[in-house]
Order: C-alpha cells, then structure tokens, then sequence
C-alpha cells in the first residue's frame, strides 16, 4: 500500500494575500487549511509539489437564509 503522503523539502509558500512566507511542519496535504502568520488569511492548500496556496473560502455565507 502506498500512503498518499508527499515528501518534498520546500516548507514554505507564498501567502496570495500579503506575499509572506508561511511555514509547514515538514509534510502537507492538498485541501488542508492554514493560516497565514502575517495577515491571518485561512488559505487552502491546492498543490503541494511544489507547494500552492489560494484563499480558503469563507465559511460564514449561512447568515440569512
Ligand atoms: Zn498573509
């Protein structure tokens, strides 16, 4: 079995919204979710050899029916 997990030495990605650095532990995975240390942005994961970041959605699009 292989494990779908990613080797790759880059640990660090470039935040879209303010151009920071944001650091990874080591290893990540497509689709998780970070935050940006500079501005605080959520960004998602949507590539990881090398890695890619975009702005994660906004959750908060429930209010008001
Ligand atoms: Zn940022």
């Amino acid at each position: 079995m292989f494990a779908q997990t990613i080797s790759t030495s880059q640990t660090t990605a470039e935040c879209p919204e303010c151009a920071g650095s944001v650091n990874f532990s080591g290893k990540t995975m497509k689709g998780e979710i970070v935050t940006c240390p500079d501005c605080g942005a959520e960004l998602e994961v949507t590539a990881v050899n090398p890695i890619a970041l975009e702005l994660a959605p906004k959750e908060e699009e429930d209010w008001g029916e």
